[in-house]
């Protein structure tokens, strides 16, 4: 299980986030091998929609895709219910990938998805009536952190600092996020507590900025804290749990079936005896043997009469 903390420093509007995923890594990288600089830009995915979902304020996921012509073709990062996290990457055939610092935390994310597309998405559950929200992620600066910075900036107008880990010890299955975030100053704040606000801001992103991949990818959060900002006394909240869960299932495998159609699932049938459906994110196998794909045939025609006898106009 691995964990996310959220804290707060005591009488300032800055806040931050730590989380570090090392069993959902491993789990992601049981059913496909990915190489170690590819499993750390998971990590780094995964780590950054867990914080976001971290603030969602309503019930629903958190997606972060990208696509591009580089080494990496597509991928995707997903926070379901603020704790389910999973994830996948497309590579190319190509093994050439982008060269990244010895630590694996400095990623060029440009040349990774050369010419490519970086999202963030906001996909409220269905019962909250909310529409998706989608922000691209300008490729303008080099790391994904910085990216995200910037994006936090444009999107949410709120200055913010991102460092990342991999640590090299564990063969980069295991990355560590350490996010601070300036809040709006509150109304009734004196010039003097904005001012103050605006000095620990600065001192404590400076303080930040020093974390070397040792500490960051090795210490756990309390001491991280201390040695970095021990000056500034700051809340740790309880921590939130996270782990890598597929969503997929049975019913869902069933419709995307049933949108082949009769004929297409019965050659299919034909050609290869059985039909298997195997889940991209977690390696999930679905069988469906000549019973199974008969009772798909029978739906098919049941949804077919039921659109026969109840037409939309
Ligand atoms: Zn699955």
């Amino acid at each position: 299980m691995d964990h996310l903390y959220r804290f707060s420093f005591t009488n300032l509007p800055i806040r931050g986030q730590w989380v570090r995923l090392q069993s959902t890594l491993e789990a992601a990288g049981q059913y496909r091998a990915y190489p170690a600089q590819v499993s750390q830009l998971l990590g780094q995915m995964l780590a950054t929609v867990a914080m976001v979902a971290d603030n969602l304020k309503f019930s629903g996921a958190v997606a972060m895709q990208s696509q591009g012509n580089g080494a990496l073709r597509r991928s995707l990062a997903e926070c379901r219910n603020h704790t389910n996290l999973r994830g996948i990457m497309h590579l190319t055939d190509d093994a050439s990938f982008p060269q990244s610092n010895s630590n694996g935390s400095n990623h060029d994310i440009g040349a990774w998805l050369s010419r490519g597309q970086l999202a963030l998405t906001l996909i409220p559950d269905e019962e909250t009536g909310m529409q998706p929200y989608q922000g691209l992620v300008a490729l303008e600066k080099q790391d994904l952190a910085s990216c995200l910075e910037d994006y936090f900036a444009r999107s949410e107008q709120l200055d913010t600092r991102l460092h990342f880990a991999n640590n090299t010890e564990t063969q980069g299955r295991c990355v560590t996020g350490l996010l601070l975030q300036r809040l709006p100053n509150h109304p009734d704040a004196s010039e003097a507590d904005r001012e103050a606000a605006q000095d620990a801001w600065e001192t404590l992103t400076a303080l930040s900025a020093t974390v070397t991949s040792t500490e960051l990818g090795e210490l756990d959060v309390q001491t991280l804290l201390l040695r970095l900002f021990h000056e500034y006394p700051c809340v740790l909240q309880p921590p939130k749990s996270l782990s890598y869960q597929c969503t997929c299932n049975s019913d869902r495998t069933d419709s995307t079936l049933m949108m082949l159609g009769k004929n297409d699932l019965s050659t299919l049938l034909l050609e290869q005896g059985e039909i298997t459906v195997d889940c991209e994110f977690c390696g999930h196998r679905y069988a469906y043997d000549g019973g199974a794909v008969a009772r798909l045939i029978e739906q098919i025609d049941e949804l077919a009469q039921a659109k026969k006898e109840k037409p939309l106009h």
